[in-house]
């Protein structure tokens, strides 16, 4: 039976991180989901959200964009439309990209407006929370 996990976080930019970890939660379409090591294999969806993992005592926050992730018993993989470690945030740009989405959303005149503003408005929030983390 495994005994860690080898998470693994790219973008079509970069590899985010690669690190050895004993516990990985993710922030699932469906919901929420952790994994420990030796957990059955599967493929899904993830939401704009926080994706966190633990190595020992230490724990770490990484903002996720959506993507997929596929869950080995000694691996998870994620495919992210963009990533940031919380370290990487940058806070002032996050809330520039609040405020304007919230602009953006007060001011949209059809469902397609709104929806790029709700999107934008989840990625920022998902980063500011995430940074709080740090
Ligand atoms: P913005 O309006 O500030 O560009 P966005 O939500 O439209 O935000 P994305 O399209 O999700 O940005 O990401 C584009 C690129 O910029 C990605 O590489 C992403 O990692 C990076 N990025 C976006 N916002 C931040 C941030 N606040 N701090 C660090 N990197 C960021």
């Amino acid at each position: 039976m495994a005994e860690k996990i080898l998470l693994d976080i790219v973008t079509p930019e970069k590899r985010v991180l690669s690190e050895t970890v004993d516990i990985v939660v993710a922030p699932g379409e469906e919901g929420e989901f952790g994994v420990l090591p030796g957990h059955i294999p599967f493929l899904c969806k993830l939401k704009v959200g926080e994706l966190r993992f633990r190595v020992g005592q230490s724990a770490r926050h990484v903002a996720i964009m959506g993507g997929y992730a596929e869950v080995l018993p000694d691996r998870v993989t994620v495919l992210a439309t963009a990533a940031e470690d919380a370290a990487e945030i940058d806070v002032v740009r996050a809330k520039a990209a609040r405020e304007r989405a919230e602009r953006r959303l007060a001011e949209a005149r059809d469902a397609l407006e709104f929806a790029t503003a709700q999107a934008a408005l989840q990625r920022a929030i998902a980063r500011l929370k995430v940074a709080e983390k740090l």
